[in-house]
């Protein structure tokens, strides 16, 4: 990925590293984007934003946000052993609550398992308490959904694999327009430590600046004890919202 220069608002307040997961495999419907919108928040705050892309081999990157995207199927396999290598690392970086965001693919990879068509199955983290299973039904389209924490958030669905989740988890919102997890329950992804796993691609950060906003917070404070810079003027990010909230699914 090309990786872009943010002009960097002063006074700085340091840097904030960003590492996308395997962006090469898994990475559709717009999801580097996420990295794009963080680094973008992060600059406009007067944090330096440092982009990393981790795509298998060698040692996981030290971040202080970590974004990891959907993916096909075969994405999903293609990762599945190095992903396994590096997942107690990731697990053990999610338990120390550093902030992450994973969509789709890599949402059912942060749960217990993904069962393809095929039959094989793909084992996950467990980080979520989800696990989820593929379908020959895809769920596709724009999806609105509420968020005790983050109120309306707004994205596009499209996966054929559905996840129900277990007693440990939380969901992250509520279906109001869509599938979400799996067109059935009413819920949409899943929370647990700072963690969040959604189905919603879009990209989703740039029309969601309350989650963006909950992760650069949380990766601000938990290195340097504190989220300086001003707040910023989202009248655009509002307009978006509005229209994306608007559009039939
Ligand atoms: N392969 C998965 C599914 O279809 C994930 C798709 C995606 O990341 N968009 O369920």
């Amino acid at each position: 990925m090309t990786q872009p220069e943010f002009a960097v608002a002063q006074p700085e307040h340091g840097e904030l590293r960003i590492l996308q997961l395997y962006p090469t495999a898994m990475n559709i419907y717009g999801d580097w984007g996420n990295t794009l919108t963080l680094a973008r928040r992060a600059a406009w705050r007067g944090y330096r934003p440092v982009i990393l892309e981790y795509n298998g081999g060698g040692e996981l990157p030290e971040a202080d946000i970590v974004v990891g995207g959907g993916g096909q199927d075969s994405g999903q396999e293609a990762i599945i052993e190095d992903f396994a290598r590096i997942g107690p690392e990731l697990v053990r970086r999610a338990e120390d609550g550093v902030p992450m965001l994973v969509i789709c693919g890599m949402y059912q990879l942060f749960g217990h398992d993904f069962t393809i068509v095929s039959g094989r199955v793909l084992t996950g983290l467990g980080i979520l308490d989800v696990r989820t299973r593929g379908t020959e039904t895809r769920l596709i389209g724009n999806i609105v959904t509420d968020s005790e924490e983050f109120g309306t958030i707004l994205g596009y669905e499209n996966h054929s694999g559905q996840t129900e989740l277990g007693p440990g988890a939380r969901p992250l919102g509520t279906v109001r327009v869509g599938a979400g997890n799996n067109g059935e329950d009413g819920t949409e992804g899943a929370r647990a430590h700072n963690v969040v796993g959604t189905y919603l691609h879009g990209s989703l950060l740039p029309k969601n600046p309350a989650v963006a906003d909950f992760l650069l917070r949380t990766a601000a404070e938990r290195r340097y004890g504190e989220f300086a810079g001003a707040d910023l003027d989202d009248s655009a990010e509002e307009r978006a919202r509005r229209s994306a909230e608007s559009r039939p699914r």
